[in-house]
């Protein structure tokens, strides 16, 4: 029977395939035995992931005020405990020499051990501590798996063609599904800025989030509909929606085709300005999209992809052919890379800031960065070495305060002479620039600007930030509005504080692709737009059909509008 489902549409498309269910939730694990000569590892594995463990659970202690939580602190020093408790640290390591189980299988029949002694407990209280064991021992799976954890189901070829309907994704799920030719996905939770949406709309892969029970109401196999479009998952439908939504799919595959012939248009508008176009990429292999569109330039490289799906960081040589090898391919166009933004929902399987009570606010990006110095200085040798090959710009993340700068750009020139001591090349004078993406960098920019080459306004996060909403939240989506008029006073006054600076402010965020907004935005002032490589050929139809000179009152008017309402009933107006 046609059933129907709604949720939030985040990368358009249609797409109509069999549903391939997925949970990523509870840890699920593999046993198998493992050979006399890998049992030393294997132990070493499992001790190595309860340190790990360890450290999460006193990170996120660290975060909690003495004065007012005594009771979850003391929650946590519960499972601290139990991390140093035989049942955990010696048991399961006996299993694994004795068994020669994989530690995954060791930790779960000691689980399964110790549960059954809590649940024979005549006092209810104590048989609901069993809880605390699964936490605790699946906060080690699930670092034990890291890495694995994609694995099984999202790699196999079989999903080629199918709808992935799951509970959440990862960005790190997401990367993976491209290569399988997923045709779409749709998750119960989820926001349309989350940087597993913001990767689907970059893939073309059209993607519903938020909808709910998905994975209770639809069956493993059932053929479905989705309308990245406008939310809608459409299981076993009949000949009718079949016939309707083929139609559309065609219609889209014109549309595509129609604007392919921009591709080698250079983005100039009406009255002569020129624009420049950027693509924001996650991988080195998105260049082959970036060409297609006719980007003049990658604007955003987010770098911390490199770090995913993987047990070890990259290192410094890597990094550095990859960037080199990015600047050849670009073959004199500028390239913007961004250092690493690890933390929030770019997680990798297993690190520390995995355990942050409040990620998003935490130890994330250059704060990340600037702690671990060991994570960063490899990223900034590779960059500067790669400097001398083309035009590179260096932009750093989510500063918030000037000292963060200092030390930044402290860093950068400890790592030039080091450089140069050694005779390495690398170009004296490579630009370095900052997303602007916390609102107090906004409001200071013109502190920032003065020590600065460029700036690049990152709205996903600002705006996240500014209203105080989590990205990946979808109770919270709907507050999500990059029309806010608070909103379009930071991304002015940004433009302004470069202008007086005399340097070239972009935008980088998914604001700079949303061709409702273009118009808009090159009535403020911005000229350098950089967006998934998808949107560049429709904001450069925009952008060939816009006289900037007839709308910049019009658009000064909109940041004086007093509502919600009314800046929507002025945005449209510039788009008629
Ligand atoms: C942004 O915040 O706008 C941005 C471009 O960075 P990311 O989406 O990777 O956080
Ligand atoms: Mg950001």
């Amino acid at each position: 029977m046609t059933m129907t489902l709604i949720g939030l549409g985040v990368s358009r498309g249609v797409a109509i395939g069999r549903a391939h269910l997925l949970q990523r939730g509870q840890p699920e694990i593999v046993e198998y035995s493992v050979a006399a000569r890998e049992v030393d590892t294997e132990v070493r594995r499992f001790q190595a992931a309860l340190a790990a463990a360890r450290h999460q659970l006193r990170a996120i202690r660290k975060q909690i005020p003495e004065e007012t939580a005594r009771d979850i602190a003391a929650f946590i020093d519960t499972h601290l405990l139990m991390l140093e408790d035989s049942m955990l640290t010696t048991t399961p390591v006996q299993l694994i020499r004795d068994s020669r189980c994989n530690a995954e299988w060791a930790l779960r029949q000691q689980r399964d051990a110790v549960a059954r002694v809590f649940d024979a407990m005549d006092d209810p209280y104590l048989r609901t501590r069993v809880d605390d064991i699964d936490h605790v021992v699946n906060r080690i799976l699930r670092i034990l798996l890291a890495g694995e954890s994609n694995a099984p189901d999202l790699s196999e070829s079989a999903l080629k063609g199918q709808v992935i309907v799951a509970d959440d994704l990862t960005p790190a799920d997401t990367v993976l599904m491209k290569n399988h030719g997923v045709a779409a996905f749709v998750t119960e939770v989820g926001g349309p800025m989350s940087h597993t949406t913001i990767l689907a709309r970059s893939l073309q892969i059209p993607a519903v989030v938020g909808a709910h029970h998905a994975r209770r109401t639809l069956r493993h196999g059932e053929a479905l509909i989705v309308d990245g479009e406008q939310g809608v998952v459409i299981a076993d439908p009949d000949r009718a929606a079949l016939r309707h939504y083929r139609r559309r799919r065609s219609g889209e595959r014109q549309r595509r085709s129609e604007l392919a012939r921009l591709s080698d248009k250079p983005a100039v508008t009406r009255d002569g300005r020129e624009i420049s176009l950027q693509a924001n990429i996650e991988l080195p292999e998105d260049l082959r999209v970036v060409r297609k569109f006719g980007a003049d330039g990658i604007g955003l490289y987010r770098t911390e992809f490199l770090y995913m799906n993987r047990a070890e960081p990259p290192g410094e040589e890597e990094q550095y052919v990859d960037y080199r090898r990015i600047l050849r391919t670009m073959q004199g166009r500028p390239v913007f890379i961004r250092t690493l933004d690890l933390g929030a929902d770019k997680q990798v399987d297993g690190s520390v800031t995995a355990a942050a009570t409040n990620p998003a606010l935490g130890l994330r990006a250059i704060r990340l960065c600037l702690k671990e110095p060991e994570l960063f200085r490899p990223q900034l040798r590779a960059l500067l070495r790669a400097s001398a090959h083309g035009p590179l710009r260096i932009m750093f993340p989510m500063l918030s305060t000037t000292q963060e700068l200092f030390q930044v750009l402290g860093l950068v020139e400890e790592i030039k002479a080091e450089l140069a001591a050694e005779g390495t090349r690398y170009d004296p004078l490579v630009p370095l620039g900052a997303i602007v993406e916390v609102p107090a960098m906004a409001v200071a920019a013109p502190l920032f600007a003065r020590h600065l080459d460029f700036l690049s306004i990152g709205t996903n996060d600002l705006i996240q930030y500014t209203l105080a909403i989590d990205r990946v939240d979808d109770e919270v989506n709907y507050l999500y509005d990059p029309l806010h008029p608070a909103v379009l006073k930071l991304i002015h006054d940004t433009l302004k504080a470069g202008q007086k600076a005399c340097i070239p402010v972009a935008m980088c965020g998914e604001m700079a692709g949303d061709p409702k907004l273009c118009r808009l935005l090159l009535g403020l002032g911005l000229t350098q737009f950089s967006m998934q490589p998808a949107s560049l050929l429709e904001v450069k139809r925009i952008v060939l059909d816009t006289d900037v000179g007839k709308l910049r009152r019009r658009a000064l008017a909109v940041l004086r509008a007093t509502d919600h309402e009314q800046v929507a009933a002025r945005v449209a107006k510039l788009n008629d």
